[in-house]
């Protein structure tokens, strides 16, 4: 399919790279696709970035049928434009249509789409360490008319922001308030898609946190609240008496690009790694017996973010003294290390543009 260019005209100037916001400034232009029942997904264009006209009674607004993506472009020392496994976003992107009855998209095409606008837009992928360019695809249900159905007509967008480093002062160890009361997910749900309606659900346990002074909120499973899920936008790992231990994904947890990476590059380390279930208990025990070591989550935003501290029912756990894990920081300096082309990259993951 043909990608039609309308040039923006206005060009924005670039923020301060040393004072990025995350999600607050975009780049100059946006890609745009629609569906129709008569002709599939069509009209591929490039726009200058602006408004969107929505009818008021478009299905979007009022039954939440919308699913995105979240992945970032790296600039490398030698100034080259990186992606990392970006076929993993548009191949999850497909599993979220399914489950929201949204028609699949052709998934070449979609990074084709994406690395055009990257094309035009290249010079917003900011050069400081640490920084990126966040990329934010998503699919709303535009047809007109209220009643609950699949919709028949929708919008793809791929939207950009450059963003800071998330860690301004090295890799910081985060508080998280364990959430017993609501819940995120439950199996058969929506929990293993990027859908806005997983987070609209969760921000009512992420304000009690934040009220309590935590960061992020660690759900708990929606039948027993028992069983670790995941952190806030980020999958959790544990590391248990040389063991590392992550939650197995069971239909309420997002399988998160860097949680698959994190798993391939311990198992390439020889270090044990668990995909099963693991209780809030059992992690109180091994906690009371010294053998908590470190736990961290992983997510595209923050790659690997340190947890110095859970609250558990009022007890306050605190890991490895609130300092960042031996572990931690090189699975942080791995990942990030190949995300920026300054270590090789021996699995295949970045995808080098070449403009
Ligand atoms: C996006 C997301 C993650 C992390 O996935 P990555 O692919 O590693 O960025 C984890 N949990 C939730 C709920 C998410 O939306």
């Amino acid at each position: 399919m043909e990608i039609k260019i309308t040039l923006n005209k206005n060009l924005k100037p670039k923020p301060d790279e040393n004072t990025l916001v995350f999600g607050q400034t975009f780049t100059n232009h946006m890609f745009v696709m629609d569906y129709n029942e008569e002709n599939g997904w069509h009209n591929a264009q490039i726009l200058p970035y602006g408004n969107i006209q929505l009818d008021p009674a478009s299905m979007i607004l009022h039954y939440g049928q919308e699913v995105f993506e979240g992945m970032k472009a790296y600039r490398s020392e030698q100034g080259n434009i990186m992606l990392f496994r970006p076929e993993k976003n548009f191949e999850r992107l497909n599993t979220s249509n399914d489950r929201l009855c949204i028609p699949k998209l052709d998934e070449e095409f979609c990074l084709e789409a994406l690395i055009k606008l990257l094309e035009l837009d290249k010079d917003w992928v900011p050069h400081l360490p640490g920084t990126s360019l966040y990329i934010r695809p998503f699919i709303i249900a535009t047809q007109k008319g209220l009643g609950v159905h699949p919709a028949k007509e929708y919008k793809f967008l791929i939207i950009c922001c450059p963003v800071g480093s998330y860690y301004k002062e090295g890799l910081n160890p985060v508080k998280i308030y364990v959430e017993d009361e609501y819940v995120r997910a439950v199996k058969g749900g929506t929990g293993f898609i990027k859908s806005g309606g997983n987070y609209a659900a969760s921000l009512k346990g992420q304000e009690k946190a934040e009220k309590m002074n935590y960061s992020q909120v660690l759900w708990l499973d929606g039948k027993e609240r028992k069983y670790i899920e995941e952190v806030g936008a980020m999958n959790v790992f544990f590391k248990i008496d040389g063991k590392v231990v992550t939650p197995s994904l069971e239909g309420s947890i997002l399988p998160g690009i860097t949680r698959r990476s994190t798993i391939e590059l311990l198992k390439s380390w020889n270090i044990p790694v668990e995909e099963r279930k693991i209780s809030i208990d059992e992690l109180i025990t091994a906690y009371n017996e010294n053998k908590l070591e470190e736990a961290f989550g992983t997510g595209t935003a923050a790659v690997i973010s340190p947890i110095g501290e859970f609250n558990y029912q009022n007890k306050v756990m605190v890991v490895n003294n609130n300092q960042i894990g031996e572990l931690s920081q090189k699975l942080y300096d791995t990942l990030t290390g190949i995300q920026w082309g300054k270590l090789k990259d021996n699995f295949g993951w970045v995808k080098k543009l070449d403009f």
